[in-house]
């Protein structure tokens, strides 16, 4: 009983894993039980000293994800568990066996049917390398990496990307079999859409041929099923689904799913599928900031050998703003113009492009960040105070505002609004939406308040969208 540490804070002194326990603890408490299955479960402590704790965690990205996400609430965790201020470190450890005991998806051993790239449907086209990173997209992108790597082998498994349509999910789905083909040429990687999976489901059927559509998916190494959202009310496609899904995870495969909402938010999918859907890792892709738009059109550019002013290009990055796909349309557009015309690129074209375009709310989307920053300064809350956990009454309402403000001026999911505002579930921001609700009926100046902030965010964006055009 002479150990310094009890004698200086007269508490009992604590092993490294009494101390981790009581913090997952903590930790559990305060987020949802998916989330703490994810990223918690299994996460020991390797070693605890004077200054610091030591976590060891399966790999870097989740590692960068608990740094990211999580870090707030282990450094709340262990300021009310130990006796003094802690440092976290971490120790990267993919696994404990070396890498020839893993099973490998080589194909040594699997003879694989000449062709089998080609009947992977991939579109060489889209990598990683020509898919450009941002805050927006990179949690998204890190998972991709890690899967097209290991696959099967991380918890991921399965990866489900969401977002709304023309932010990368596709690109980054067909990335990962792309990837894993140019590493290991034999891997059986298939990628469909949604809507092929099922045409050749009911076409099987009536060929009579169920049995071997059922047994051609299930000798796959890696299932890249993109656009999930149309299984929605499809019984017989979903279930036909669910089996193939349980048989590839079974064997370790890797199952890779895109939808255009949080799987929580999917109606007419049945509760088991959706929960599957839910029990790897779900990633979403916002909308990306005005630089990383800015980087993907010169991207695009570079790789088609064009010469755009850069003037131009900021332009269109700034004229459209919640969908990639609509902002290469712009670009292709301009292009046939110029080249009808037979004019260089020029601001002029430019804006005779984007003239039609805007025409058609193509700009849409503000992002959940830029309400974020725009309510801080407002509440004069800082941006760590609002994602963080603390509950005074200003930085609680700041909060409720943003994610009420995002609810109603984007068109993120309740679910994707509390995952970016301070990782809090869909619940919190449904009870946060209520309560601005109220408040704003009991009190007409918070009412008015309410409405100009709405009108001036949204006001801000359309000046800075039209500046161009001036
Ligand atoms: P989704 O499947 O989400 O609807 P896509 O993957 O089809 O979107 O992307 C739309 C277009 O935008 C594609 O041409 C894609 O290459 C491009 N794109 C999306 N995100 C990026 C990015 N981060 N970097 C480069 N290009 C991108
Ligand atoms: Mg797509």
């Amino acid at each position: 009983m002479n150990n310094p540490a009890e004698e200086s804070t007269g508490e009992m002194y604590m092993t490294k894993d009494d101390l981790w326990e009581k913090c997952l603890l903590y930790i559990k408490d305060r987020i949802q039980e998916q989330a703490f299955q994810t990223w918690f479960d299994g996460i020991i402590a390797t070693n605890l000293n004077s200054d610091g704790i030591t976590l060891q965690v399966p790999n870097q990205f989740h590692y960068e994800w608990l740094e990211t996400k999580y870090r707030h609430l282990i450094d709340n965790a262990l300021k009310e568990n130990a006796s003094h201020p802690l440092i976290v470190n971490y120790s990267v450890v993919i696994s404990d066996k070396s890498i020839d005991e893993i099973p490998t998806l080589t194909a040594k051993e699997k003879p694989v049917p000449q062709g089998y790239q080609r009947k992977s449907q991939l579109n060489s086209r889209y990598i990683f390398e020509n898919f450009i990173e941002g805050k927006s997209n990179q949690f998204a992108k890190a998972a991709a990496l890690s899967v097209a790597d290991t696959p099967g082998q991380t918890p991921y498994n399965p990866l489900l990307i969401y977002s709304s349509p023309g932010l990368g999910k596709t690109h980054l789905l067909q990335a990962i079999g792309n990837k894993l083909i140019r590493q290991n040429g034999n891997m059986r990687v298939v990628y469909l859409t949604s809507e092929k999976f099922m045409l050749d489901f009911i076409s099987s059927i009536q060929k009579n041929r169920s049995t071997e559509f059922t047994s051609s998916y299930r000798n796959v190494d890696m299932l890249l099923l993109d656009d999930v959202q149309f299984f929605q009310s499809k019984e017989q496609t979903q279930e036909q689904f669910f089996h193939l899904f349980n048989d590839l995870f079974q064997k370790g495969k890797q199952i890779v799913l895109t939808t255009d909402r949080h799987p929580s938010e999917l109606k007419g999918l049945k509760e088991r599928l959706i929960s599957r859907f839910q029990s790897g890792l779900v990633v979403d892709i916002q909308p990306p900031d005005l630089e990383t738009r800015i980087a993907i059109l010169m991207k695009k550019a570079e790789d088609d050998g064009l010469e755009i002013p850069y003037d131009v290009t900021e332009f269109i990055a700034e004229a459209i703003v919640g969908d990639i796909r609509a902002m290469e349309g712009a670009l292709v557009k301009l292009l046939a113009l110029s080249s009808l015309r037979r004019e260089d690129i020029t601001m002029n074209l430019a804006q005779q492009v984007l003239k039609n375009l805007l025409g058609k709310n193509s700009f849409t989307d503000l992002s959940i960040d830029q309400i974020v920053k725009y309510v801080c300064r407002e509440m004069k809350v800082s941006e760590r105070q609002m994602l963080g956990k603390g509950r005074t009454m200003e930085v609680a309402l700041a909060r409720q505002l943003a994610m009420f403000l995002s609810k109603e001026l984007t068109s993120a999911s309740l679910a994707n609004i509390g995952i970016h505002i301070g990782g809090r579930d869909h619940s919190t921001v449904i009870h946060a939406c209520k309560n601005i609700d109220k408040k704003a009926i009991a009190d007409s100046e918070f009412q008015r308040k309410i409405d100009s902030m709405k009108s001036e965010i949204s006001g801000q964006k359309l000046s800075k969208t039209m500046k161009g055009n001036a």
